[in-house]
């Protein structure tokens, strides 16, 4: 479909010139509906997904950072068995506030990036 891009009279192809106003016609933008819609649904989707992915990230982030004292437990008993099992307790307590920072460390920086993740998001679509 050409269309005049004057007074906007739709032309059958063939033609090249508007009659009323002697405007070269140009090709008429497909506007499709349905088009639109397929647009803005995978505009939502890809909205909904980057929200999801942030909002685990932050889920996980927090976790990591709930548990980190857990986690750094966890990690000296591992490091115990590589020490033979046993260990000086002020080194212990070292190696675990070590493991323990760095698990906060690591919780903070998820949950951190997943909240700024899901305020871009928002303020985004908007
Ligand atoms: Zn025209």
């Amino acid at each position: 479909m050409l269309i005049c891009p004057n007074c906007k009279s739709e032309y059958q192809e063939g033609y090249a010139i508007c009659n009323d106003c002697e405007c070269e016609l140009i090709e008429k933008p497909e506007v499709d509906e349905e088009d639109m819609t397929v647009k803005k649904d995978s505009k939502i989707s890809q909205f909904i997904g980057k929200l999801l992915i942030f909002g685990v990230v932050f889920v996980i982030g927090f976790i990591i950072l709930m548990s980190s004292i857990n986690l750094g437990d966890h990690e000296m008993s591992n490091i115990m068995k590589a020490h033979g099992g046993s260990m000086d307790t002020n080194t212990y307590l070292i190696y675990l506030e070590q493991s323990i920072i760095k698990y906060r460390i690591l919780g903070s920086i998820l949950s951190l990036l997943g909240g700024i993740g899901i305020l871009t998001t928002t303020n985004s679509k908007s």
